[in-house]
């Protein structure tokens, strides 16, 4: 205990005492001409001041010391000759009855004074906390505004605001503040709701009101403490993101529409191309034409291309609308690999293809011309993404009962912060994208084969050593 707290709990007991003895003197000099009885008013004036100021303990000094003084009044005659020295009973039952009366009093007063300071606490917290709050007794009236509301609507007085309040309200938020409002009034629960508030300015600001009922221990209602925070600038944003995310699926919506009924329009004609070319190359072939071969050559080159473009694209509609067929077979996967590097080293001649495998004649069941696709497609990327490297492994092997399969390039790799959305529709990593052509699709194709396949599909990357898109299947269909 400090110096000073022991100095304050020495006067709470010496008070008491002086001003017994104080009471005591007025009323035996300097009031006598008001009749000679022992001071029981003021003595109970003296118990209830201490126990206000300082406490029961005090005001048991006080009662004590009130005691000690009357009964040495009776004790003593000589000094108050007027009361037989026998009727003590008056004066103890005057102290169990002060006594009685004091404590009632005194904790009484005392709960007054601590629930007064508690009160001046929360409204001392709620002004420095810089949201709306509000507080209203159990019928919902409400009794107390923090210092913010004032500084918000630029009210001055508590009952200007309390009748203003409501109107502050957007008015197409009004009605449904006031049901949610009676309505858990009557239910007396916790309960949340979003309105837009008049500032000072004349604009309104969105508003999350929390509002929750101070239950007593039987559970009835004492108090509804409300917090209003201004949530205007994060409903902004989160109904820009909203928006923006409508307008992007919209927009997918639309781009898978046009996908779909581009690519079918684009097949037919040309096929037949595709058909004339292949007739033509074989008439002016029996003419022996040298420089119309190699010309019909290109165009069909190109219009290979253009097919598969547009067979990507017809996959990518066929996955949206969960119509990808599957027709599972069994076959050697080597024959599948060679076949593939075959293709993709004629338009491709600049890179050579290493093959490892730990077993050549493996056998899986899988869908054939799906497994050609993705094995073309990550083949193809591994070349078009390492133009200053001449090697691509494919290494394909069987681990446990499933086939895996890794394609590993030496060119520009992926960017850490581009990795996760790769297998992504449309996604190209933008910093390369300009100097490679593509749609952004295959390698959403390929995963979504692969899943169907039961496998998984994933890629290691480092920029600017290489990477290696790997991926495995079940070599047997379990059903
Ligand atoms: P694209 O037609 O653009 O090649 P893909 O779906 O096949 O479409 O690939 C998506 C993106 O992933 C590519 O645009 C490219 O940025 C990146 N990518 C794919 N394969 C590789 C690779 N082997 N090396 C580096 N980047 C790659």
């Amino acid at each position: 205990m400090s110096k000073k707290n022991k100095k304050s709990v020495y006067l709470q007991y010496i008070i008491p005492v002086v001003l017994i003895a104080i009471a005591t003197l007025v009323k035996f000099y300097a009031i006598a001409g008001f009749g000679y009885k022992i001071p029981y008013l003021l003595y109970f004036l003296v118990i209830a001041i201490c126990g206000i100021y300082f406490g029961i303990r005090s005001a048991a000094m006080a009662l004590l010391s009130a005691m000690l003084f009357s009964f040495s009044i009776y004790l003593v005659p000589e000094i108050y000759k007027g009361i037989p020295a026998n009727t003590y009973i008056l004066p103890l039952s005057f102290f169990l009855i002060a006594l009685l009366l004091t404590m009632v009093i005194v904790s009484r007063l005392r709960v007054n004074l601590i629930n007064k300071e508690k009160e001046e606490q929360f409204k001392f917290l709620a002004d420095a906390i810089p949201e709306k709050i509000w507080t209203a007794d159990k019928t919902g009236k409400a009794n107390y505004y923090n210092q913010e509301w004032y500084e918000y609507t630029g009210y001055k007085t508590f009952q200007e605001l309390h009748d203003q309040v409501w109107l502050l309200i957007h008015p197409d938020d009004l009605k449904k503040a006031e049901t949610t409002y009676s309505k858990y009034l009557l239910e007396g629960t916790s309960y949340e709701t979003e309105v837009r508030i008049k500032a000072s300015d004349g604009n309104y600001r969105w508003h999350l009101n929390r509002t929750k009922p101070k239950k007593d221990s039987q559970g009835n209602i004492v108090l509804w403490i409300g917090i209003c925070i201004d949530v205007h600038d994060q409903k902004l944003v989160a109904d820009a993101i909203k928006e923006s995310e409508r307008q992007s699926n919209e927009l997918l919506e639309k781009m898978d529409e046009f996908i779909s009924i581009a690519s079918h329009e684009l097949k037919t004609p040309i096929a037949s191309i595709q058909g004339y070319l292949q007739i033509m190359e074989r008439l002016v072939n029996q003419n022996n034409e040298k420089i119309y071969i190699d010309f019909l050559a290109k165009a069909r080159k190109q219009l290979t291309k253009l097919s598969a473009l547009i067979q990507d694209l017809l996959d990518v509609s066929k996955i949206q609308e969960g119509k990808m067929q599957f027709n599972f077979t069994k076959f050697i996967m080597s024959e599948l690999v060679q076949e593939v590097i075959e293709s993709v080293s004629t338009h491709h001649p600049s890179h050579q293809f290493e093959i490892r495998t730990n077993n050549n004649q493996a056998m899986v069941t899988a869908d054939r011309f799906r497994m050609e696709q993705v094995l073309s497609n990550l083949l193809s990327n591994a070349v078009k993404y390492s133009p200053d490297a001449n090697k691509v492994i494919v290494d394909f092997s069987m681990v446990g009962n499933k086939m895996q399969v890794a394609v590993t390039d030496f060119g520009i790799g992926i960017p850490e912060k581009n990795k996760q959305y790769i297998f992504n529709r449309f996604y190209r990593v933008e910093d390369t994208s300009y100097k490679f052509t593509g749609l952004g699709i295959g390698l959403y194709i390929c995963s979504e084969i692969i899943n169907r396949h039961q496998g998984e599909i994933w890629f290691t990357s480092e920029l600017d050593k290489g990477s290696t898109f790997s991926f495995t299947i079940p070599a047997e269909r379990s059903q």
